[in-house]
């Protein structure tokens, strides 16, 4: 039995997990849930947006859902905090244009493999007498472990490029010593070509000439801003999933944030909740599982008789979910 510590967090958090929790009862694999706090809500009813127990429970399980949680000002991260705990250093974003859905450009499938654990969301900021500073740490290890996983996930993928995404001839110094890491790192992997650009120009190529990319690894911030660049591309947050995967433990979840203006509505779209849930069944294994799900959703946005709002559709989010349960029961 596979353990999985399920976190639904605040406002659409909670209607995406409904959705995702149902879409693996569904599948009769035998897992087992463990709910835990984090966010807002937390905050209201315990003083703190992220308890001990969440990441004990975490630390603990196979693998983690997490939903989306609300920022409450003047409080740390929940996310980070639990990226930070369980050391999960690879966050990994799919940018994949998806059938029946509105992409600027059709055939793109790309990934983005950004290091999460430094950078300038070290948490290394302090006010000075005039403003405010905060450090950019880039290190040798957490440069080798996040270069090391590009292009080992190219290897298991069969992707052919990893191109690393940097500002070296700005931030000579940290990202001089990333780029240095990179190309050393390329050197195990022969068969696979290895390139790299300014930050600037692959912000602007993503939009002039997206298929030139493969596999992407960057550092924290810029890998956090391309993510949701890379989400534009392709349909918009509703759609992207994202994985965050560390020596011992895995966490799966939306890109996009709590939403609090369709909260309570019943209408977000469950397709990046699901689709990360798809990310976890890879990543524990169960490929055919993974797959099921993934081709049910596909089938239902590709007809595209059951949408939700943002997708142009009038459908609701346990609706759609319904109907990708409905072709998992086909296919099974
Ligand atoms: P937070 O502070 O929690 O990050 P936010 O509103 O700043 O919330 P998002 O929650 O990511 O950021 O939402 C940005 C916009 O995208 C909102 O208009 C929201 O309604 C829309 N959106 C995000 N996720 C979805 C979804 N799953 N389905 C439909 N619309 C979504």
């Amino acid at each position: 039995m596979k353990k999985i510590t399920v976190i639904p967090g605040d406002g659409i958090g909670k209607e995406v997990m409904e959705a995702a929790i149902s879409v693996l009862n569904s599948l009769e694999l035998n897992l087992e849930y463990k709910i835990a706090e984090a966010g807002n809500e937390c905050f209201q009813k315990n003083g703190t947006i992220i308890p001990d127990e969440t990441i004990k429970i975490a630390k603990k399980t196979d693998a983690t859902l997490f939903g989306a949680v609300t920022t409450v000002p003047g409080q740390k991260s929940a996310i980070i905090t639990l990226r930070k705990n369980l050391d999960l250093f690879a966050n990994l974003r799919p940018i994949k244009s998806l059938p029946g859905i509105k992409s600027l450009y059709p055939n793109l499938d790309f990934v983005i493999i950004r290091e999460n654990t430094e950078g300038l969301y070290s948490g290394l900021e302090e006010y000075t007498p005039d403003g405010a500073n905060a450090t950019r740490l880039i290190t040798k290890n957490a440069s080798i472990r996040i270069c090391k996983f590009a292009f080992e996930y190219a290897k298991t993928n069969n992707r052919n490029k990893v191109t690393a995404v940097h500002k070296a001839n700005v931030l000579k110094k940290t990202d001089g010593l990333f780029k240095e890491v990179f190309y050393n790192t390329a050197k195990n992997y022969q068969d696979i070509e290895s390139n790299d650009y300014y930050v600037d120009a692959t912000a602007m190529y993503f939009v002039t000439k997206p298929h030139i990319f493969d596999v992407v690894v960057t550092t924290n911030l810029f890998g956090d801003i391309l993510s949701d660049e890379g989400a534009g591309l392709v349909g918009g947050l509703g759609m992207t999933p994202s994985a965050n995967i560390g020596e011992d433990n895995g966490l799966f979840e939306p890109v996009h944030g709590s939403a609090p203006d369709i909260a309570g509505k019943g209408i977000a779209n469950p397709s990046a909740m699901i689709l990360s849930t798809v990310m976890m069944l890879k990543h524990l294994g169960e490929l055919e599982s993974a797959n099921l799900v993934e081709n049910s959703l596909l089938k239902v946005l590709k007809e595209g008789k059951f949408l939700t709002p943002d997708l142009g559709g009038k459908t609701k989010t346990m609706e759609v979910t319904r109907e990708v349960i409905k072709n998992i029961k086909i296919y099974f």
